[in-house]
């Protein structure tokens, strides 16, 4: 049995010739699937009962089940946990900007990386998910809030390039416009930076932006976060960047949390400076999400302010992130661990599809 939304139109289109059906079937299918949000073969008013028998005897349509979602008091992020049909959970956010809504999907249940403030990394990697399994994501979400995403970030839990193949199929297929048809330029990569991987990423004649978590501009403070460091060099990484901008023409976003005490010096801001000086780069300060599986601490305003202004003063292009959803513990990997953790999902009481609004949530500040 396949999941069909692994399958692209190309892929169905074969396995319809193969089967001794007409291709035209395909596309037939992708519309119920993408444009009308229908899930159910026998649902499917102008496929032929024979043909539908076939394809329940060989595909599945795997729509995730909601198990959970949170909103946080400004109502602007949603957090849901979602099940896969083999019991496993994760957790996708969306986010509503002006310009529309856009979706923090995960694409591995658990990460191998190890980042040391990152929630999503604890417990390791469980499996990668497949290309039809984060695209599931955004069609559940988008039906939860009952609104079009415009924009996807693949920011949630899992290392992107660690599940390269998958991950680029899930790219090119939610750009299809017989599938969702969001523009590439809308879609955001982050990587810890696995260089052969953005090289590779690079040859793929792809618009989307491309995000570097980098958090250090030194290797000896960024191996002591982000084990990653041990493997390859911010100078591999940096180069391998270049690499990508010189292909793509598209700017590089790099992804900078600020941790008290760890990276938020003055010195720190002028090393990121000499790393990015002339690169067609952008740089997104985070202050750190506190998660309770360790004790890295947000940095002071006045740090956070001071690493903005010496940035803008040395003309690096830079933002400092908007805070969503911390309420509701919005952070890369942290609900999906909460709720593992907690009684209810040990003691196996599931809750499905309740909305519950966000008063349990502590910290922020
Ligand atoms: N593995 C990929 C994508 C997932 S993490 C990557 O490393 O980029 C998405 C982003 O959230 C990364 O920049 C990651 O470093 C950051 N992140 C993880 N935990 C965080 C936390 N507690 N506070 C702030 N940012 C965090």
């Amino acid at each position: 049995m396949y999941n069909i939304f692994d399958f692209n139109m190309e892929d169905l289109r074969n396995w319809m010739k193969n089967n001794g059906e007409s291709q035209f079937r395909a596309s037939q299918i992708m519309d119920w699937l993408y444009k009308n949000g229908q899930w159910n073969f026998d649902c499917m008013t102008n496929i032929p009962k024979s043909l539908v028998k076939k394809l329940k005897t060989n595909f599945y349509i795997e729509i995730p089940e909601l198990v959970k979602s949170y909103q946080s008091k400004l109502k602007d992020t949603t957090k849901f946990l979602y099940k896969y049909r083999d019991g496993n959970i994760i957790e996708t956010v969306v986010m509503k900007y002006k310009h529309g809504n856009s979706i923090c999907v995960s694409t591995q249940v658990g990460c191998r990386m190890g980042c040391k403030f990152c929630a999503s990394t604890v417990g390791g990697m469980v499996r990668n998910l497949s290309s039809g399994e984060i695209l599931a994501q955004v069609l559940r979400s988008q039906s939860e809030i009952d609104e079009r995403i415009s924009n996807v970030v693949l920011m949630g839990s899992g290392e992107p390039l660690d599940n390269y193949d998958n991950v680029l199929k899930f790219l090119k297929m939610i750009s299809c416009d017989y599938s969702l048809n969001i523009g590439q330029r809308h879609i955001t990569l982050s990587t810890c930076g696995i260089v052969p991987k953005i090289r590779q990423l690079a040859g793929e004649n792809l618009q989307i932006t491309l995000a570097i978590s980098l958090h250090s501009p030194d290797d000896i403070n960024r191996i002591k976060i982000m084990p990653i460091a041990n493997k390859y060099s911010i100078k591999e990484i940096i180069d391998s960047c270049r690499y990508y901008i010189d292909k793509t023409g598209r700017r590089i976003s790099f992804e900078y949390a600020l941790v008290r005490g760890v990276n938020d010096s003055l010195k720190c801001a002028e090393g990121l400076t000499r790393l990015l000086r002339g690169l067609l780069c952008h740089v997104n300060l985070i202050p750190v999400n506190e998660v309770k599986e360790n004790d890295f601490k947000k940095s002071s305003l006045d740090n956070i302010k001071g690493f903005y202004n010496k940035l803008v003063e040395n003309k690096i292009e830079v933002t400092i992130r908007r805070e969503m959803g911390s309420d509701i513990n919005a952070a890369c990997g942290q609900l999906r661990r909460s709720y593992l953790e907690s009684k209810r999902y040990r003691k196996g009481v599931e809750n499905g599809g309740d909305l519950v609004r966000c008063g349990q949530s502590k910290k922020t500040k």
